[in-house]
């Protein structure tokens, strides 16, 4: 591929809308372009990305015995009528009119179109077990879409749906996905884990998420460094006990802080995980006496980030700031949460949020919290009295670093992931509303036995890039480059040799089936790497006059700080 045929884009500034590296990267590499909220095009170089992605998940898919199909986008209303999810779902579903009025949806998944497969494709137990999948374009109305390709409304979504004849063969199908995801996601070259995920009412046990790790990730993981246990945080908390932790009461200490910290900075240099709160914004006051009683009515807050975005508009909308700590009075917060004035005691609030603040207090313990004064924060802030309505935190379950593990081998630790995959084993909650049945041995119908499997297709690159970067651009792993390999030649369109071995190396190694592109556009060289190293590709070879006269040219990794010298015959050997 020549560069001057590619569509390349790339651009100095991030849009304004963008909060997250790989939201700012992919926008600037020119890999994705938005068109609406959460509704991208896949440029060229990012569609590319793409089609590799799904290219590793539909081999090991394969391999695994799944069969691939495409299920309609847009589904009839009649078959979720069916299983009741068209009135049940809420506004993240996407419902549409045709001409005649009647009711469709804009697939966000699709049990319904496949059970329905199922109920008259597959009639007898041998035909079974079987696993059907596609690699299709998902719309999930989010409540708040955002971070680019991390949580689209239009997305790609590789969605399999195992049917089984029971309940043990459905749990063989469930760990043969299980299986095939490791060797998924083995191959992307990522650091992820795989943890227990909350299966719902049905289901038990078998729910598993695969996280991609990354500081920027949405979700919580609790997992023992000495063993083999992982959850995510909803799981974890509904194994721990309830009620409020213990207060493992520490003395306050005051700390300084750096002068502009987010919350990471703050929590980092803490020592403390931003998920040891309760997902949840801790406010404290502006005046701390020698005992560490609280007193005052301005409040710093810090918000520790957990898993519900909407906290942080929220906070962020009240404050009106842009970094982690953020500033208001009493009254303001009153006034935001609807509190009555005079009173702010801990507040269970949708989702979960509780206010601690200095007129009602609860017994919380060891908060972090900002000391009012500028460059000092607070650890191990208690409050003291009873709690004034102790229903409100009688749900509460905290899980927090240094817990024991349920498992008894250790302590926990937490870390933040990405949802890049998610396995998920259904029993009959979808043949059962659709009487979706086939013929067992003895003759009588029997439900299908099902499980569902997701990858983010179009969530995987962008988790990759959270992973993967530094501040000159993206550094993607071979196996989902763009391109593997770019050949810059220098002076191009002044020197005959240069032209000649630039094309001599790209012809070889697009013969040798590597994924290679030629810089022919003629850029200078700074502006040339500048876009290179934007966009990621992993390998780049710089051909110049005055390498070619000592028989060399220049080998560079994205990852490496210089450039090696290297034969001009031996560049292959660095590409493997
Ligand atoms: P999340 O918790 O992030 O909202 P989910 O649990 O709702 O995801 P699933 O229904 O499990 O998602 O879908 C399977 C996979 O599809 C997820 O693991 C995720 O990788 C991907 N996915 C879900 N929602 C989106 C989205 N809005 N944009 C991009 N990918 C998504
Ligand atoms: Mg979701
Ligand atoms: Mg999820
Ligand atoms: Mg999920």
């Amino acid at each position: 591929m020549r560069a001057s045929q590619f569509l390349i884009s790339t651009l100095k500034e991030a849009p304004a809308d963008a909060e997250v590296a790989s939201h700012k990267l992919m926008t600037r590499a020119g890999m994705i372009k938005k068109l609406g909220a959460g509704i991208y095009t896949y440029m060229p170089m990012g569609l590319r990305v793409i089609r590799k992605v799904e290219a590793i998940v539909r081999e090991e898919m394969n391999r695994a015995g799944a069969v691939e199909c495409t299920m309609p986008v847009v589904q009839p209303a009649e078959l979720w009528q069916e299983t009741g999810r068209f009135d049940k779902m809420g506004p993240e579903l996407l419902r549409i009119q045709d001409r005649h009025e009647r009711d469709f949806i804009v697939q966000p998944t699709s049990e319904e179109v496949v059970t329905d497969i199922a109920r008259q494709e597959l009639r007898s137990y041998k035909q079974l077990p079987k696993n059907l999948y596609q690699i299709q374009t998902k719309f999930r109305d989010e409540r708040r879409p955002r971070f680019g390709l991390m949580r689209g409304r239009e997305f790609i979504m590789k969605d399999a749906y195992s049917f089984d004849r029971d309940q043990a063969a459905a749990k063989r199908s469930y760990e043969v996905m299980s299986q095939a995801y490791r060797a998924i996601f083995d191959r992307f070259g990522l650091r992820y884990r795989a943890v227990a995920a909350d299966s719902g009412a049905i289901g038990g046990d078998l729910s598993e998420e695969f996280q991609v790790i990354a500081a920027t990730g949405e979700d919580a993981i609790v997992y023992c460094p000495d063993s083999e246990y992982a959850a995510n945080m909803e799981k974890a908390e509904a194994l721990a006990p309830a009620g409020p932790r213990p207060a493992a009461r520490q003395d306050m200490k005051k700390v300084p802080t750096p002068g502009k910290a987010t919350c990471e900075d703050v929590a980092q240099l803490l020592g403390v995980p931003l998920q040891t709160t309760v997902k949840s914004i801790v406010l404290a006051t502006d005046e701390v006496d020698d005992q560490g009683a609280i007193k005052g009515s301005k409040l710093w807050l810090l918000l520790l980030r957990g898993d519900h975005g909407m906290n942080e508009i929220k906070v962020g909308k009240l404050a009106g700031l842009e970094n982690g700590f953020r500033f208001a009075t009493v009254a303001e917060i009153e006034q935001h949460f609807g509190t009555k004035p005079g009173y702010l005691g801990p507040i269970a609030l949708r989702e979960k949020v509780r206010i601690v603040a200095d007129r009602e207090v609860a017994v919380m313990a060891d908060w972090i919290c900002g000391a009012n004064e500028e460059d000092y924060h607070l650890t191990g802030v208690n409050w003291g009295r009873d709690l004034p309505e102790p229903d409100a935190v009688a749900d509460i379950r905290n899980v927090v670093e240094g817990d024991p593990s349920p498992d008894g081998k250790g302590k926990l630790a937490i870390e933040r992931g990405i949802e890049v995959g998610h396995v998920f084993y259904l029993g009959t909650k979808y043949s059962k509303p659709m009487n979706a049945t086939f013929l067992d041995e003895d003759g009588k119908p029997k439900l299908f036995e099902m499980g569902c499997y997701g990858i983010g297709v179009t969530r995987l690159p962008a988790a990759a890039i959270e992973q993967n970067h530094d501040e000159r651009g993206i550094i993607w792993p071979d196996a989902i480059a763009p391109f593997t390999v770019v050949v810059c030649p220098i002076g191009m369109d002044r020197s005959a040799d240069v032209k000649a071995a630039a094309e001599k190396l790209h012809d070889e190694l697009a013969a040798a089936g590597i994924d290679v592109l030629l810089d022919d556009r003629g850029e200078r060289p700074g502006a040339m790497f500048a876009d290179w190293e934007l966009i990621g590709v992993p390998h780049r070879v710089v051909i110049s006059d005055r390498g070619l006269k000592e028989g060399q040219l220049e080998y560079q990794h994205r990852r490496d700080a210089a450039a090696t010298k290297v034969p001009a015959g031996e560049v292959f050997g660095f590409l493997k």
